[in-house]
């Protein structure tokens, strides 16, 4: 594969709600009502718009199902956007987890695709309070991006954000 599709990926470790890339990416739950970890701290820093519009999401399609994403803008968050994706529950690794997961990756992407977003970024989706095996969850990011972006020009740039030491170099290990 060539290098001109890595090139738009970048690794950085730090709290995705103080990125101002175009759009972050939440691991939400099928409900978009809010929960704990990253979902709770998006909706914390960029204030009740946010809910608002899941609210409004919820009542147009009745939330969001696992593997897929919607979008809302970015409240008073630095980022535009938030793509609200559901990752899905570790259960093992037999019932669809890396389909799933991947399936969010590729949802985000395809709205980024019609809005035509400059960057997103993502957080660990399902890596946390859903137990997703850091090193699995990491290997099918970076497989994801590199698919992605060697076929699509939206987004120019993906942004993969890693929330503690482990998982940045969990996602270097996969990046030459
Ligand atoms: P899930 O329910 O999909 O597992 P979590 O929010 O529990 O989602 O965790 C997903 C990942 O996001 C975890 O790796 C966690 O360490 C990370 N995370 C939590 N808060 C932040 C934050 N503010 N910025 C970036 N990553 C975060």
């Amino acid at each position: 594969m060539s290098d001109a599709p890595i090139s738009r990926l970048r690794i950085v470790q730090g709290d995705i709600t103080k990125l101002a890339t175009t759009a972050i990416v939440n691991a939400a739950n099928s409900s978009l009502l809010g929960g704990g970890g990253v979902d709770g701290a998006i909706h914390r820093a960029g204030g009740p718009q946010i809910l608002a519009e899941c609210q409004q999401i919820r009542a147009r399609q009745g939330g969001c199902k696992v593997g897929q994403a919607v979008i809302t803008s970015g409240g008073r968050l630095p980022a535009a956007h938030v793509i609200h994706t559901v990752g899905p529950h570790w259960n093992g690794g037999h019932k669809g987890e890396p389909d799933k997961l991947a399936s969010c990756y590729r949802s985000s992407w395809q709205l980024a695709l019609e809005n035509q977003l400059e960057s997103v970024a993502f957080p660990g989706i399902s890596t946390g309070i859903y137990g997703y095996p850091k090193a699995e969850a990491a290997a099918v990011a970076v497989r994801e991006v590199r698919q992605w972006l060697a076929a699509h020009e939206w987004p120019r740039e993906v942004v993969l954000v890693a929330f503690d030491e482990e998982s940045k170099q969990l996602y270097e290990q996969h990046v030459p």
